[in-house]
């Protein structure tokens, strides 16, 4: 396998104001976060809402300046150390690394036809114009399922699950190594999830590209996934092949997850939903960040931080009890 990007101890942090007993804190959105992203294929990045998934996300296209660290991209010969980019190579690095949104709804232009919005990034990017831009524009309308006849309409006159296609046009218009699906399909209805979801890996078929999935929800990430990062208060707690994670997850906040999704099964009777509070960001507790929610916890695990590290086949959890506890999957 070749590495796309490595990312190695990023970190986020914002200042929170401590008011007139508290001295000034951090809130660390991002705490050290460390993995490397394999050429051509699709990471699944999951956890609840406010774990850092999306700011990690950002970071990784510097579209928010992270606090410290390093994120590395090496496509073939070229090495593009990201944090330290200027202005010039940075706009050069964007066109390799794009982004599909959520809400197809908010992040397209409804001023804008579907012409001009994927025409965008070519135009300003690739600096492509007149027969060859409507040629690559249409080229792109047909890759993602839409008809060219559709050019000259407005993102309103389109359904949700078209608006996500041309998101995705848009995303695909300059040839990127790398696109970050941040839940790029959370505002879909089921049936149009997974053709979106089919769609991207058709896409990633043909044209190779590696993408970052970020996504609450686990079923969707493991219907697009090769492999599984789970992240819990700005860490990672979790990182496995996908199969794995689901089958034999080896941190506790993972089986949590797990055991969240409604089984088809209706004999399995799984726990309704996920236990507990996350705790206040900005008082992040010293030794294990998940121990005020974990069953399994020791005395050991309010005072030491577990560090992820590798387990077996490429099974990495950050938990002190990994290897004795026999967490229940969701296979
Ligand atoms: Fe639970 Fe302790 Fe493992 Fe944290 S380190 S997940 S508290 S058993």
């Amino acid at each position: 396998n070749e590495p796309l990007l490595v990312v190695n101890d990023l970190k986020k942090y914002y200042p929170v104001n401590g008011g007139w007993f508290k001295p000034p804190s951090e809130l660390k959105a991002l705490d050290g976060i460390s993995f490397t992203l394999e050429r051509g294929e699709t990471l699944g990045l999951v956890g609840e809402s406010g774990c850092g998934k999306t700011t990690l996300g950002r970071c990784i296209l510097r579209a928010i300046e992270p606090s410290g660290g390093k994120i590395e991209f090496l496509n073939g010969r070229t090495y593009m150390d990201i944090l330290k980019l200027d202005t010039k190579s940075l706009r050069d690095l964007r066109a390799q690394m794009q982004m599909v949104f959520q809400d197809p709804y908010g992040s397209l232009d409804p001023r804008m036809t579907v012409f001009d919005i994927i025409a965008e990034p070519l135009t300003t990017k690739s600096r492509i114009s007149g027969k060859k831009l409507t040629e690559r524009v249409a080229e792109l309308m047909e890759m993602v399922g839409l008809e060219v006849k559709f050019l000259n309409r407005y993102p309103h006159a389109f359904s949700g699950g078209q608006r996500q296609r041309i998101g995705i046009a848009r995303a695909l218009a300059t040839n990127p190594e790398l696109v970050v699906c941040d839940e790029a399909v959370s505002a879909l209805d089921v049936s149009v999830q997974a053709q979106i979801l089919n769609l991207l890996k058709d896409l990633q078929q043909e044209l190779g590209i590696t993408y970052l999935f970020i996504s609450h929800n686990l079923s969707v990430v493991r219907h697009i996934s090769d492999r599984i990062a789970v992240m819990y208060l700005g860490r990672l707690v979790e990182l496995a092949e996908s199969d794995q994670m689901f089958e034999k997850p080896m941190h506790p906040y993972t089986e949590m997850l797990l055991s969240a999704i409604p089984s088809p099964d209706p004999d399995v009777k799984r726990q309704a939903a996920v236990d507990g509070e996350v705790p206040n960001p900005a008082n992040v507790p010293p030794g294990c960040a998940f121990c005020d929610r974990c069953k399994y916890a020791i005395p050991k695990c309010r005072t030491e931080r577990p560090e992820l590290r590798a387990l077996q086949n490429n099974h990495l959890a950050a938990c002190h009890r990994a290897e004795e506890l026999s967490l229940v999957g969701a296979v």
